[in-house]
């Protein structure tokens, strides 16, 4: 759908297309091959000299439903499905990586996507270095001539940290290094990092484009050379690809994500707003909140401010921390005690001991990870409710 419509207008409808039968709602094509009218036309298909579907591990017509609408929302030329935000990076990373490369990646990005770099990618002789990524200048003092790929998110999970993204950019382009940023927390609403100059998105759709909490997903949004010519050969050969039942239940989740994420957001500020009030919490972290570090910066690439709050419980010792915020979650009772986010229902956890749990006691103190941290990704209910339900915990 062209880009003369706005994001709401094409959050519902861009990438539509029906069948013989006219449906309204998107058609969920759940099936494995497709068929040929001659042996001709197989061959052509195959050799992909026709246009055209062949298998599903290739393409699918509801997933490329799905990639058309996200390219759309993200302002990208292409966009591939993959079954898990893991996948997408895996994907992108085997497609544009090699033997003796070296990456650049920010210290506080997502458990499992260090574990790629630093367990996976290391045994095929890629080197990672880990990188301050909000700290400005970081990026630009640890880039080197090797280094093939910088990866990054922002905001960070789960202390908010912001990367600068026309810098992070500018560096990939002066160093001739591939830009990738991990656009969870923002999703194309908030945030469009290509507009930076960023050369590729990922996405755990898992999160705020399901929003619901139903299915697993992914997907990697750049050029049509990166997509088509350098990932979608190394997807369709190593099958990480993403089922049309799922790629269905996101096209739904497109549909409310701009609605979502803007009631999530405004609720979320009003409860770190909120929670910078309470006795017995020593520092609230939200981009939204004047006294986060790089609120302007934040607000500059931003057009709000997020719907996940981290905050600190007080605490005289990193034990007594950790009882207190371990009595807050288990007091709560609207809040679902979960490690996952982006649900319309609020969910709460304890990162020291969950998310970033694995970490050694150093690596956790050195990513600012206390053990009275505790982390809300904001849904959907009453804000009113979300506030007694911490208050009544807070005083338990
Ligand atoms: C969850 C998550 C991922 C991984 O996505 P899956 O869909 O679980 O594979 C990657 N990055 C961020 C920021 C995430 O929150």
């Amino acid at each position: 759908m062209s880009e003369q419509f706005d994001f709401d207008t094409r959050a519902v409808r861009a990438g539509t297309e029906r069948t013989a039968f006219n449906e309204h709602s998107e058609a969920l094509f759940l099936t494995s091959s497709f068929v040929f009218d001659s042996a001709a036309q197989a061959a052509a298909r195959f050799a992909g000299s026709e246009p055209g579907y062949v298998y599903s591990r290739f393409s699918n017509p509801t997933v490329t439903m799905f990639e058309r609408r996200l390219a759309s929302l993200e302002g990208a030329e292409d966009c591939l499905a993959t079954a898990s935000g893991m996948a997408a990076i895996m994907a992108t990373c085997l497609a544009t990586l090699k033997t003796g490369d070296h990456v650049l990646c920010g210290a506080n990005v997502f458990g499992a996507t260090v574990q790629l770099f630093s367990t996976v990618l290391a045994r095929f002789g890629v080197e990672v270095t880990y990188v301050r990524a909000a700290d400005p200048g970081a990026w630009r003092a640890a880039v080197t001539p090797r280094t093939r790929l910088m990866y990054c998110e922002t905001p960070s999970n789960p202390l908010m940290e912001i990367v600068d993204l026309a810098d992070f950019a500018a560096v990939g382009r002066d160093s001739g290094a591939l830009t990738i940023v991990d656009n969870c927390f923002c999703t194309p609403v908030l945030q469009r990092p290509l507009e930076y100059g960023v050369d590729a998105v990922i996405h755990s759709a898992t999160k705020y484009l399901d929003g619901q909490g139903r299915v697993v997903g992914g997907a990697v949004l750049g050029s049509r050379a990166l997509i088509r010519d350098q990932v979608l050969p190394v997807l369709r050969t190593t099958g990480p690809s993403l089922s049309p039942f799922n790629a269905w239940v996101l096209l739904k989740g497109l549909e409310t994500l701009a609605v979502r994420m803007r009631a999530q957001c405004s609720s979320a500020l009003q409860l770190a707003q909120w929670l910078e009030q309470q006795a017995g919490i020593a520092r609230v972290h939200f981009p939204g909140l004047a006294s986060h570090p790089q609120a302007a910066l934040a607000a500059r690439q931003q057009s709000l401010p997020g719907a996940v709050v981290a905050f600190e419980l007080a605490g005289a010792t990193p034990e007594e921390q950790r009882a207190r915020a371990w009595r807050l979650i288990d007091g709560t009772k609207v809040m679902s005690i979960t490690a996952n986010l982006g649900d319309t229902r609020s969910t709460i956890t304890h990162p020291a001991t969950t998310t970033h749990g694995r970490l050694s006691a150093e690596a956790r103190e050195r990513a600012g990870i206390t053990e009275g941290l505790v982390r809300i990704a904001v849904g959907l209910e009453s804000i009113d409710d979300l506030k007694s339900d911490l208050a009544g915990a807070l005083a338990g």
